[in-house]
């Protein structure tokens, strides 16, 4: 197996170097950097329409390439968006959503199962150097952390930085809007070991950027892939001094400026190494703004609800694509999903995406390099383990709703769906479903079609 492996690694590079045409030495295969966020909403960047946080680096990263405004996730919160990302599978395949616990916690015994193949894993096997940096919360235990998983290192708080409270008579408010670093009891971990505890967030965003500037750095000759997640904007909210007041928008927007101070120190270092060409960098989120933490949480913008609900404002995601000299810049509205991360990453790469398993993504490349129209014409909103929303083209069929954390215990069963028409209503206030049955006739045998094609993992989340 090993010697298998160790093949399948060396193969693509001695291709490239002796045989195939031209100079295709290794060193041209496209380097691809992921840089996903935590809770950040799709109104929360400058350039998608945020009027008090100034984003000027991801601002000028969405000139330069491409601003998707139709981009989704497969989950609404953490663990199981993190795993469609990883793996290209919407979660209910591999386990990693649940009804009774939506994400994985400190006392979890389980996490991604091994036989899971991430795009870590995929790019390993074909020559990349991999790296993960920042919050995995695909499982905190050696069997499931990213060097288990296909990454050559790890470096970050492997599960949300609000986890681990530390013992202390506190109220919620002062926990989490007077946040000290004490108050949360949450490691920071390098490879499989424990570095620091608590880990000192104020400096957490610095540090990853630091990370990834060296590893870059290090990798510059060798095509590498790197996933950096980071922690924030999730909260708490812990900001290093430099940005502390820096934003109109208050300590949400001073996190999201630091965290666009990171973005920019990414790209100048490709830069300054002449790698920028040859390089993919995504910036996207892991799920929509938690709307109530008030004035710490961030803002949907136009679309409706939040973290933790179906709505577009939970899953739809502020994502950029930027690859200078390769990607002609210009505002995509067609549909995109992280899980089409996997098989366009497995596109440009020639990396062989796992074929003994379903996948559910599509490669974006025909969009990203040739101006065309998105391979991906629906999406299904997953709340837990439950399908609960499907879109079609331009027209979204809810089957059930579900406000996200304010109040509402019981989803609401919408028998006929309701109906939206997210190009002329993309913050879902009228329901068309009594002009249109011809259209929920349509979803919902695509509806069908797709659960039936679903069998549903063991759930890993409520391993305790
Ligand atoms: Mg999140």
């Amino acid at each position: 197996m090993t010697n298998y492996r160790h093949c399948r690694t060396l193969l693509p590079l001695l291709l490239a170097a002796f045989v195939l045409p031209g100079a295709a030495a290794a060193e041209k295969l496209p380097n691809i950097v992921v840089i996903f966020c935590d809770d950040l909403g799709y109104g929360d960047l400058g350039c998608f329409g945020h009027p008090t946080i100034a984003t000027p680096n991801l601002d000028q990263m969405a000139h330069e390439g491409q601003r998707w405004t139709e981009f989704y996730v497969a989950a609404c919160v953490c663990t199981p968006s993190r795993a469609a990302l990883q793996t290209g599978r919407y979660p209910i395949r591999n386990g990693m959503c649940s009804g009774q616990r939506r994400v994985l916690f400190p006392d979890s015994k389980s996490g991604l199962q091994p036989s899971e193949i991430t795009i870590g894993r995929m790019l390993k096997d074909h020559g990349y150097a991999t790296h993960c940096v920042g919050k995995w919360h695909l499982g905190h235990l050696k069997p499931h952390l990213p060097t288990s998983h296909g990454y050559d290192s790890y470096f970050g708080i492997p599960y949300s930085n609000d986890m681990d409270a530390a013992p202390a008579k506190l109220t919620r408010k002062q926990r989490f809007w007077s946040p000290q670093v004490e108050y949360w009891n949450v490691p920071l971990m390098r490879d499989m070991e424990i570095v620091e505890r608590p880990a000192n967030q104020h400096t957490i965003t610095k540090r990853y950027t630091e990370e990834v500037q060296q590893l870059i750095r290090k990798n510059k000759d060798q095509p590498f892939f790197i996933y950096l997640a980071h922690n924030l904007p999730h909260v708490p909210l812990f900001v290093s001094e430099k940005f502390s007041g820096a934003s109109r928008r208050g300590l949400y927007g001073d996190v999201v400026e630091e965290i666009d101070w990171s973005v920019g120190q990414i790209l100048g270092t490709l830069r300054e190494l002449n790698l920028a060409e040859n390089t993919l960098v995504v910036f996207t989120s892991d799920n929509g703004p938690w709307k109530s933490f008030q004035d710490h949480g961030g803002s949907a913008g136009l679309l409706r609800d939040g973290k933790g609900s179906t709505w577009e404002g939970g899953m739809r995601e502020p994502t950029i694509f930027w690859w200078p000299g390769k990607i002609s810049p210009r505002v995509v509205s067609g549909m995109g999903s992280t899980l089409d991360l996997m098989p366009t990453f497995a596109a440009i790469s020639g990396a062989k995406l796992p074929a003994d398993r379903k996948l559910d993504g599509y490669d974006l490349g025909p969009v990203l390099f040739h101006g065309q129209v998105s391979p991906r014409n629906e999406m299904f909103y997953y709340h837990g383990s439950e399908l609960y929303a499907v879109r079609q083209g331009s027209f979204k069929a809810h089957y059930k709703t579900k406000t996200s954390y304010v109040g509402q215990k019981e989803a609401v069963v919408h028998d006929p769906p309701l109906l939206f028409h997210l190009g002329h209503d993309p913050s879902e206030q009228w329901d068309v479903a009594a002009d249109h049955s011809e259209v929920l006739e349509s979803i919902g045998k695509l509806r069908q079609q797709h659960l039936d094609g679903v069998e549903p993992a063991e759930d890993q989340l409520v391993k305790r």
